[in-house]
């Protein structure tokens, strides 16, 4: 177990908090707050508690300079309604200026730090520039779980140079993943999709070791139908992965279950003719676009009963409303069962956003990427930087 804030003394202490605001922005405008929102457990602790909170955030791919559209200018506004305080942004992340203003600080008083990712030090983990950052504080808080699989500057090696503790956000994501992955209650149920098997190798590997059950949909099920000799005409495959997918239906026979009927496309897009078929009956010149009716049912019953699941990846095209009805029925499935169900990804934490069950769902992960690592058994280096109870 990693220490949290309520292991440590905050009161009248500089925390500087390392927050994942890397929100999606349109025309200076923050379009979605769902990550300030995840970070305000932990902001709303400390300044309960009397510290002075430095905030610091990445935002999209500055690569090392200044990047205008790039800076966190957007952030304070919402922060500041959502704290109902106000919130002091700065234009850099260290140096005199930061310094000065920090000093400034009283109880209460919140500041944000400028895009940690201007100073291409940052991603190389440059011991000197993480030292400027942790000078700025006495504690460091990690509540970035979505950025917990970089070591980088402000998630790794601040960590050297202050008491380092998780955010109440950071806890929740090892919490909910640890306990799937360490002591699942079981039935455990692992329903993979989404695009391809080849980024999800290792996840596959590490749930093997682990699942009663694996469910697979999404083009990544076209490689195993594939593999099983159908026909799936022009659906996405990916042919050097047939191996794998052969040696994943061998190591988990009768655990794994593949779709039995397919919604077939003639074209790739929104407006194409469709039409439901049995797997091994889908034309010569059409494509799998989502799972069938039957293969939800099947997946149905799967799930009936199990006590942990873990779903990464849509189980169709679901940005094309007509292909989405295989996602959002396993994702409403999940919402009415009686288990503790882990939703980790990108696409598929926003197709059950759309779906409009997430708020019934045990835990939906807010690192896509970290989620991954961490499904597959991989160490998250920010995590392992934090100091153990
Ligand atoms: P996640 O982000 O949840 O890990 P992926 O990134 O692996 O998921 O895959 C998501 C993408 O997979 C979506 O954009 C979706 O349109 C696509 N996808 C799902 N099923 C199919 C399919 N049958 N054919 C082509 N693309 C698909
Ligand atoms: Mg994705």
């Amino acid at each position: 177990m990693k220490k949290t804030v309520r292991d440590v003394k905050v009161e009248a202490k500089r925390v500087l908090v390392r927050v994942d605001f890397n929100v999606p922005l349109a025309e200076g405008k923050v379009t979605d707050d769902t990550r300030i929102r995840a970070a305000l457990p932990t902001i709303n602790y400390l300044l309960e508690h009397g510290a002075k909170v430095i905030l610091m955030s990445h935002l999209g791919r500055p690569k090392g300079k200044v990047v205008d559209k790039l800076r966190l200018s957007a952030v304070p506004e919402r922060l500041a309604e959502l704290l109902g305080r106000p919130v002091r942004k700065l234009d850099d992340c260290v140096g005199r200026k930061v310094e000065a203003a920090v000093a400034e600080m009283r109880r209460g008083d919140v500041i944000l730090l400028e895009n940690t990712r201007f100073h291409p030090e940052e991603e190389s983990n440059d011991p000197v520039y993480a030292r400027e950052l942790a000078s700025l504080a006495d504690i460091f808080v990690n509540d970035a779980f979505g950025a917990a699989h970089r070591a980088h500057a402000s998630t790794v090696g601040v960590a050297e140079y202050l008491p380092s503790v998780a955010g109440f956000l950071m806890e929740k994501e090892i919490t909910f993943l640890g306990k799937a992955l360490a002591a699942p209650d079981h039935p455990f149920v692992a329903i993979l999709g989404g695009a391809k098997i080849s980024s999800k190798i290792g996840l596959i590997d590490n749930l093997l070791t682990k699942v009663d059950g694996l469910l697979i949909g999404g083009g990544m099920a076209n490689t195993f139908l594939k593999a099983q000799g159908h026909e799936i005409g022009q659906s996405l495959v990916e042919d050097d992965s047939l191996d794998v997918a052969r040696e994943t239906l061998e190591r988990a026979g009768e655990r794994l279950a593949l779709p039995v009927d397919v919604v077939v496309a003639d074209r790739f897009d929104a407006e194409a003719d469709s039409k439901v078929v049995p797997v091994g009956q889908v034309p010569e010149d059409w494509r799998i676009l989502d799972i069938g009716p039957e293969t939800v049912e099947l997946f149905k019953r799967k799930l009936a009963g199990a006590k942990t699941v873990v779903w990464n990846g849509p189980m169709g095209v679901f940005e094309f409303p007509r292909f989405a009805e295989g996602t959002f029925a396993i994702a409403r499935f999940l919402a009415d069962l009686e288990a503790t169900t882990i939703i980790g990804g990108g696409d598929v934490v926003a197709a059950v956003g759309q779906a409009g069950v997430a708020d019934r769902i045990a835990h939906v992960s807010t690192g896509g990427g970290a989620s991954l690592e961490f499904l597959e058994g991989n160490p998250l280096p920010a995590v392992a930087a934090l100091e153990d109870k």
